[in-house]
């Protein structure tokens, strides 16, 4: 009797398998922590490492491992499943999306007005890319301590527009903290924003026992550190951050202007009443979006960081043809 063919709770009482969430990938090894907190070194088993070409486990997936059946022998990967969101984008030398951290709870995009100045345009790079995997998103201005609060209730009614949560916080006051330390339960969270928007100042202020660099495990030659399918989720309150290297330049995940549309959810109760079905909303006549932008209903900001990515896409695509 082969595997394949027993019925999965005999497979399970026999094979002894556990439930694991995957904490870092390097190269070829894979942590995996145990429901107990411990982690394990594991191997992917055959039929998964032949699983598609490309395939890859990122942080964040969640696995069934087996126990070594002799001592010294390594724990191995025998399931996945399927991931319910995920957080990547497009690697020029490959041509494709390459996944950063699978299953997030939540990603906080931070942003300030000044201090460095506010870029709309990277606010709106960091929510497409997660819409683009279906990652539920909030934003998070923080300094709020620095501005005056009406520029705070413009930034905040552009993304409440578009059906974002928007929280105000000052790591330095304290203010707003609390609201957000509350929202952190079980689950893996990402900060994404530009350097010197507070992110470790907020992070530190929700756990004040984070610490980034002790939960570097395995990674004897330092090799992995920089390549792009570096991925590490850490202890962060009573669930886990994820780690996003790289997200400071990545691009549009997704490979034509359609998929894009679909990363601007204010766009929705538009796009489909445009006269031209597919529409791109740039240049053609009779276009509602464009309409719901003259009419002030679609932020000018959101439109434009729209039209950038739209123009990457398809040089993109003309540099490359399908
Ligand atoms: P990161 O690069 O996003 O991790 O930013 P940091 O947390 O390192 O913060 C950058 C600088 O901004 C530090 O000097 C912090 O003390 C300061 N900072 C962080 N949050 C606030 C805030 O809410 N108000 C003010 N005034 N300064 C802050
Ligand atoms: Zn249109």
């Amino acid at each position: 009797m082969t595997a394949s063919q027993v019925s999965p709770f005999f497979y399970s009482m026999q094979e002894n398998l556990i439930d694991g969430l995957v904490i870092r990938v390097t190269g070829g090894e894979v942590w995996v922590e145990k429901p107990d907190g411990d982690l394990v070194q594991c191997q992917l088993r055959g039929k998964l490492r032949l699983k598609k070409r490309g395939f890859q486990l990122v942080a964040g997936d969640r696995v069934t491992v087996k126990p070594p059946e002799a001592s010294g022998a390594p724990w191995t990967i025998e399931g996945l499943e399927d991931r319910d969101c995920w957080l990547s984008r497009f690697i020029e030398r490959d041509k494709a999306e390459r996944i950063i951290v699978a299953n997030i709870t939540r990603l906080y995009v931070v942003a300030a007005l000044e201090s460095p100045p506010l870029h709309y345009g990277f606010i709106d790079r960091v929510l497409v890319s997660a819409e683009f995997g279906h990652v539920d998103s909030s934003i998070i201005m923080n300094k709020i301590d620095l501005s005056p609060g009406k520029d705070i209730e413009r930034f905040v009614s552009v993304y409440s527009s578009c059906g974002y949560p928007v929280l105000t916080t000052s790591a330095f006051t304290g203010e707003g903290v609390d609201r957000l330390s509350d929202e952190i339960a079980g689950g893996v969270y990402a900060f994404v924003g530009e350097s010197g928007v507070g992110k470790s100042s907020l992070l530190m202020s929700i756990d004040s026992g984070l610490d980034l660099k002790t939960r570097t495990v395995g990674d004897k030659t330092g090799r992995g550190r920089h390549t792009t399918s570096f991925s590490q989720l850490y202890n962060f309150g009573q669930g886990h951050l994820a780690d996003t290297p790289g997200v400071q330049t990545f691009g549009f995940p997704g490979t034509d202007g359609v998929a894009l549309q679909d990363c601007f959810p204010e766009f929705d109760e538009y796009a489909g009443h445009c006269r031209f079905q597919p529409c791109t909303h740039s240049h053609e006549p009779d276009c509602e979006v464009k309409q719901a932008l003259e009419n002030g209903d679609i932020v000018d900001s959101r439109y434009r960081s729209y039209l950038n990515i739209l123009a990457e896409v398809d040089e993109r695509g003309k540099r490359s043809p399908r």
